[in-house]
């Protein structure tokens, strides 16, 4: 065998997974179509990440918190829900938790550069980059990965982190399960004149959702959920226009708003893999589960799940078994989607229920706000999900 386990994709996920087991013996390879370039100094791409508790947890475990430049974590303190154009609101405050914040806003490219650095010079890693890979094949002798380079390496287990549009996951025949919310994401960056108190607002406008998240300084960064017949237009608009809409449509809680940088745009769908493993073979990250980014859970998820397969890998080698086995790959496999199903689900239907134009949507969302705020365990609850501390 040329190496232990080929991880396919050098996203966070997957190169996070690579960092879990850099304290085995076993050797990682990790194969990444893009260049290096793209790994040590990835571009801004408007992402700004929440965090929740656990996934501090786990990349301090792992040292990757450390190398993030403290000046870009922001610290969430408050998070408001408003439906529609009403003033009431659902609150949570980090004062109802024993946490001095509900979570962490990280610029996406800050987290890749700050993994990409906790695996350089780890012996048992080895990482090509620019290089793609073409097919494999898997049968009880083992992996066998053939690359766009003509070159094929063997290891015991495959894991497949290429992302939301996996094609090693559809190369197994995993069925997945996709929704395509007909909707874009627009992400960017806006100075204001008063100062946002840490908070993060979710507001639900009609046909819209607009989200306003803290970012260091007298910055937030603003994400837009808009149909995709109408995407084009807020992307077109002048800086003036944009400023003018932003500020009015959230109503000028943070005075005049002006924008930094460009608007970036991302296609709106979720993906739920039917199961998240085969023979000698399992899937993370986005691949496994892709989150609309309203609960603000992909990435937390995908660290989470690849966290808890490197733990049950170690357990079967403490315990003389193959780690690679069935028996390793179905225990990860139930315990991800015991996380996974109820948040994947649970997000499309808060999704649906506020985009949803109908009077009894009107209503039930109305009367959801009043219940989260007045009903402790509920609130306790969603508070709970949104920080992972339990
Ligand atoms: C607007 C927006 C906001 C978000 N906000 C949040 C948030 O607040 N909190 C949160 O937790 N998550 C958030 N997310 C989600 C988060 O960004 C993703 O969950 C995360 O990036 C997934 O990482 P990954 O490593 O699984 O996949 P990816 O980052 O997609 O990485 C996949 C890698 O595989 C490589 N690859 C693909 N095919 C091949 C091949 N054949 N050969 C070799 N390499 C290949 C690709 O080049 C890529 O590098 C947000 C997402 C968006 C779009």
């Amino acid at each position: 065998m040329d190496f232990d386990v080929i991880i396919i994709g050098s996203g966070p996920v997957g190169l996070s997974f690579a960092r879990s087991l850099s304290d085995t013996d076993l050797r990682i390879c990790v194969l990444e179509q893009s260049n290096v370039l793209s790994l040590s100094k990835p571009k801004y791409d408007g992402r700004e990440v929440a965090l929740t508790h656990l996934s501090k947890k786990i990349m301090s475990e792992l040292e990757i918190w450390n190398r993030i430049d403290p000046q870009s974590i922001s610290y969430i303190k408050e998070a408001k829900v408003l439906n529609g154009l009403s003033p009431y609101s659902l609150h949570f405050n980090h004062q109802e938790t024993t946490e001095d914040a509900l979570g962490h806003l990280i610029p996406n490219h800050e987290i890749k550069s700050a993994v990409y650095e906790s695996i350089m010079d780890i012996e048992n890693i080895t990482l090509f980059t620019e290089t793609k890979v073409e097919q494999f094949n898997i049968n009880d002798e083992g992996v066998t990965v053939k690359l766009d380079n003509g070159d094929a390496l063997t290891a015991d287990l495959l894991i497949a982190a290429d992302g939301r549009l996996s094609n090693a996951r559809r190369a197994m025949g995993i069925p997945s399960e996709v929704k395509d919310f007909g909707k874009t994401v627009i992400v960017c960056k806006m100075e204001h004149e008063l100062g946002h108190n840490n908070t993060a607002y979710e507001c639900f406008h009609y046909g819209r959702t607009l989200a306003v998240l803290p970012m260091v300084g007298q910055c937030s960064s603003i994400v837009i959920t808009i149909s995709s017949n109408k995407a084009k237009q807020v992307l077109d608009m002048n800086e003036g226009d944009f400023n003018e809409d932003i500020q009015t449509r959230f109503r000028y809680k943070l005075g005049e708003m002006k924008i930094i940088g460009k608007k970036y745009s991302y296609p709106l769908f979720a993906s739920h893999a039917d199961y998240f493993h085969s023979e000698r073979f399992a899937l993370i990250g986005d691949v496994a589960v892709g989150m609309h980014p309203v609960t603000a859970h992909g990435f937390n998820l995908g660290l989470r799940g690849a966290y808890n397969l490197s733990k049950i890998i170690k357990k079967a080698q403490l315990s003389n078994q193959k780690y690679y086995s069935a028996d390793t790959l179905v225990e990860y496999n139930r315990k991800h989607q015991m996380v996974t199903r109820p948040l994947y689900y649970g997000t499309n239907l808060i999704v649906d229920l506020y985009n949803s134009d109908r009077i009894t949507a009107k209503i039930l969302r109305r009367l959801a706000l009043r219940f989260g705020n007045n009903f402790w365990p509920v609130k306790k609850l969603i508070m709970n999900q949104l920080t992972e501390k339990h």
